[in-house]
């Protein structure tokens, strides 16, 4: 696949973005996949995916309108707003693997959003594990059956919160190969 031979992600914000997520994210992709790490300009939410009824984008549709950008490396969108596909409640993020492009919500990442009390550091480590996640799916990595691999599918973030943000021994293989 291309994304072994492109030579930068992308940070793709959608909406404001607290600096502390571009920073914790330039650092740990960084240092995960080798790559330079790029913010890309600032993109207006995107209406045109939004659902009224549902309250929530559909992602399917913002990665469509990202490969406009014709970015020259691997893009990771993050917005602060719900995502859904059709058929299911909600999802923490998605991928298209085809075109390089996935992205993730930091929405549900938030113990506010499930009226808990803020645990800032906590976020930011639900946010890693969803972007280096879903950049794995771009690389060609399919679910992990070890619950502490990076890989490991997330039904509820208990899941997210029980593994790490990094590649199991054999996941990791897919990535630096
Ligand atoms: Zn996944
Ligand atoms: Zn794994």
């Amino acid at each position: 696949m291309w994304y072994a031979e492109a030579k930068k992600i992308y940070i793709l914000p959608f909406g404001k973005l607290p600096g502390a997520v571009i920073e914790r994210l330039t650092d740990t992709l960084t240092e995960t996949f080798k790559k330079e790490i790029l913010t890309a300009d600032e993109q207006p939410l995107p209406v045109y995916a939004y659902d009224r009824y549902r309250q929530q984008c559909y992602s399917t549709e913002i990665l469509k309108r990202i490969n406009d950008l014709n970015l020259d490396g691997i893009v990771l969108a993050v917005i602060d707003a719900d995502l859904y596909v059709p058929g299911l409640n909600f999802v923490f993020g998605e991928a298209d693997p085809e075109n390089g492009v996935c992205i993730i919500s930091i929405t549900r990442l938030r113990q506010e959003f499930y009226r808990e009390t803020p645990e800032y550091e906590l976020f930011l480590q639900r946010t890693v594990k969803e972007a280096v996640h879903e950049i794995g799916h771009l690389y060609g990595l399919f679910h992990c059956p070890d619950p502490e691999c990076v890989m490991h599918f997330s039904n509820t973030l208990a899941d997210t919160d029980r593994k790490t943000e990094r590649f199991c021994k054999i996941c990791i293989k897919g990535v630096t190969a």
